[in-house]
């Protein structure tokens, strides 16, 4: 058992065997009020958390909202002619805190891979549909700067090509490198700023 709890912990993002092997051994140490609510939480989490058909967003619906449609995605104050893509719920997260972007997001989900082409085919169909259907003056590319986001926007660029639809990168200025998951307001102001 505790071999397969390992086994679980290891499909966590970022989680190797040695960190798997810490959580087997807290959980076998923690006692069962901890491990009670743990469970409940894992449980409920699944059953309130509803990706959003427009944005693709994980978001927890606790208003039961039937549309499933995020907030951001619902909002009237947001700018829709502005369309950032992003790779990963936590990259929106992060831009979010930020305070500095107001307008909509598309989110590809993890890293593209080659791996998972025909996944990612149906992932760039939406989007295109989305730019399509929703008419954004501009759309920001903010891929990560590895080998893999570079692909990833130049191929969406190539895709949104037919669309009359200006496309955009961030810009890293001074900080290249920095990855979305770690980016403070004055970065994000200056990316946006010197997007192109
Ligand atoms: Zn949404």
């Amino acid at each position: 058992m505790f071999d397969k709890l390992v086994e679980y912990f290891l499909k966590f993002p970022g989680i190797g065997p040695r960190q798997a092997k810490r959580f087997a051994y807290f959980l076998s140490s923690a006692d069962n009020e901890f491990v009670d609510e743990l469970s409940k939480l894992i449980k409920e989490i699944k059953n309130n958390a509803v990706q959003c058909v427009s944005c693709r967003r994980y978001f927890e619906n606790s208003k039961n909202d039937a549309s499933n449609r995020c907030p951001i995605c619902s909002s009237l104050n947001r700018n829709g002619a502005l369309l950032m893509v992003v790779e990963k719920n936590l990259d929106l997260d992060n831009i979010e805190k930020t305070g500095i972007y107001n307008g909509k997001y598309f989110i590809l989900g993890s890293a593209l891979s080659l791996k998972n082409e025909k996944q990612n085919t149906l992932i760039f169909k939406e989007l295109f549909n989305k730019a399509q259907k929703e008419k954004p003056a501009e759309v920001i590319l903010a891929t990560s700067a590895t080998l893999e986001g570079e692909n990833t926007a130049r191929y969406i660029e190539k895709i949104l090509e037919p669309l009359p639809v200006k496309v955009t990168r961030l810009g890293r200025g001074l900080s290249t490198g920095t990855e979305l998951e770690y980016i403070d307001s004055e970065t994000m102001d200056n990316a946006l700023k010197n997007r192109k």
